[in-house]
Parts: structure tokens; sequence; C-alpha cells
């Protein structure tokens, strides 16, 4: 039954990336984290939004990882960084195939910085919501490979026992190690999320073997097979959530101050994402003249966002 089947590509379950957006504001140095205290429990409750919309929105699927070992060897340091130049080299069927959640971080980061200039958290927490559900899909290793659920190794069906069923039944947040200094960005969003893939990417073969031993103890996958994978995964599985939820602080923070640091609200307002297309309008729509329609078109990308996806 098809309808049953879960979507490999799935991401951590929605309790795991609601624990990473919203844990992630408690790694803001002060002021900041004053500054996005109230957007906290918002910025978890939307985490899974990019995963709600991926069966109605053409182009969705794509940005939640990147089959990256399909393009080089670990640490990938010739994969090219500029999409443009990937979609050259490898063509964009076989881009949008492999993935592309590094560019989709980047897109939600700068969409972040202009809704943070305008001062407006309604559009900065809908973004900033999305960003942390890239970056958490990201640090998940087999989110990083070809063999995105173990069918290239036996291990088929591996990636929703290992970041749902496992997360659920045995992750408890007050693992995450929130003395975890914050890295930075380095002013280059795409390459600060290669380096965390290429971190991420060697947790892909114990996950795999650790599956491998539970399904010898117990191959219906009961409490005795999450047992086993919990116990080997428990120190990769902690460290990897404390990391994406330690990098999208970095990124919250280097948006806030590359947007001037607006004061934040008391009270978060319901999110709204203005599109690309009004944040950043091209110039060559910037006469009076053509004005009239791209606002016309700006306003039914809003609603189709607010409608369709938030
Ligand atoms: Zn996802």
């Amino acid at each position: 039954m098809a309808l049953f089947v879960p979507s490999p590509a799935g991401a951590w379950g929605e309790r795991t990336h609601e624990i990473i957006n919203r844990r992630s504001i408690e790694f803001l140095p002060e002021p900041a984290r004053s500054e996005w205290a109230a957007m906290a429990l918002p910025l978890g409750a939307h985490a899974s939004d990019a995963d709600h919309r991926k069966s109605r929105v053409p182009g969705e699927r794509p940005r939640h990882f990147i089959d990256i070992d399909v393009y080089d060897e670990h640490p990938f340091d010739d994969v090219p960084r500029d999409l443009e130049e990937l979609v050259r080299k490898r063509g964009r069927e076989e881009v949008d195939q492999w993935g592309t959640v590094p560019w989709a971080i980047e897109e939600c980061w700068r969409m972040l910085v202009l809704s943070l200039e305008r001062g407006d958290w309604s559009s900065a927490g809908a973004w900033g919501a999305d960003l942390g559900h890239y970056v958490a899909d990201s640090h998940q290793p087999l989110h990083c490979t070809v063999n995105y659920d173990g069918q290239n190794t036996g291990n088929d069906g591996v990636h929703l026992r290992f970041e749902v069923h496992m997360m659920n039944r045995h992750f408890d947040e007050t693992l995450i190690d929130r003395t975890a200094p914050l890295p930075d960005p380095g002013g280059d969003v795409v390459e600060f999320c290669f380096g965390w893939i290429a971190a991420a990417y060697p947790g892909l073969h114990p996950i795999l073997r650790a599956d491998t031993e539970a399904r010898e103890a117990d191959s219906g996958h009961g409490d005795a097979y999450y047992q086993e994978m919990w116990s080997q995964t428990r120190d990769l599985a902690t460290s990897q959530v404390t990391a994406a939820a330690r990098d999208l602080a970095a990124l919250y923070l280097a948006a806030w101050e590359e947007a001037g640091s607006p004061p934040g609200p008391e009270i978060a307002p319901p999110f709204s994402a203005l599109p690309p297309e009004v944040l950043d309008p091209p110039q060559t729509r910037s006469g009076t003249a053509h004005r009239g329609a791209w606002l016309t078109a700006a306003a039914i990308l809003v609603s189709a966002l607010v409608l369709g996806s938030r």
C-alpha cells in the first residue's frame, strides 16, 4: 500500500525538529537571546512546515537533502559551492535528483536577513523556521548520502527507524549540550553548510553497522532492536542534534547582526513569509511601468504562501 510507505527523505521526526528549532535560541549570546526569546516556541511549532508542503509544492522535495557522495569522496572539497556551476556540470535534472539543501539554507538565510532588515518578525519567523528545518535535515548523516535508506547495504528502512522511531522512543532533549561554543559562519553560508555536512557524513557507517547488529538482536524491530540501536548511536545522535541547534543559532545570530540587530517582539506575531520577489525584487522591475505588475504577482505569491504552506 503506497499510502503507508514512509518517505525516506522525511528527516528527523517532528518532535526532534521542534526541539532543534526551539532550543537553538538558548545557544544565542546576549543580547540576541533576549531579543529572540519570544520566537523560540513558534520557531519550534513551525519546524516541520517545510516537510508538510513537500507533497503540494513543486520543487520542495530536493531542498531537504544532498546525496553528496555521488559527486565526490569525503570530505567533498571538489563539489562546486556555486549552484549554477554544479547545474552547468551535471544538469538541472541530476542536481534536483541528488538534492539541494545547502542552497535552500542559503536562500532561507538571505530572506531571513531581508525580513529582519524590515523589522518584519512575521516573515523572519517563517523563513527562520524553514532555515532551522533544512539545517537540522543536513545534520542527519542519512540525508547526505545516496544510500539514504540503507538500500545499498542491506539496511533497508534504516532511515525512518533511526531518525524517527528511535529518536521518539529514546531521545531526551536534556541531552543537548548547551555549552557547545557557537561557530562563526564566516560570511559564507554555503561553505559553512558544506563544513557541517563533511562533519556529519562519517556518522553514516556507525548508523548502518548499528542497524545491522540491532537487526541480528531483533529482526522484528521491536524494543530490543531500538534498545541496541540507541545504545550504539546515542552519542552520535545527541551530538548531531546539538550541532544542528548550535549551527542554527550561529546562522540566526549572523542574520540578526547583518540586519542591524533589530529589537525582537515581546509576543511573536503569526508567521507568514514574504516571498523572495517582495524581499529582493529584481532591479529590472523597479520602473513605474512594471511596479503594478510585480506587486500583483507578489500579492498572489504572498497569498499562495500564506494559504498553501503556513
Ligand atoms: Zn525535511
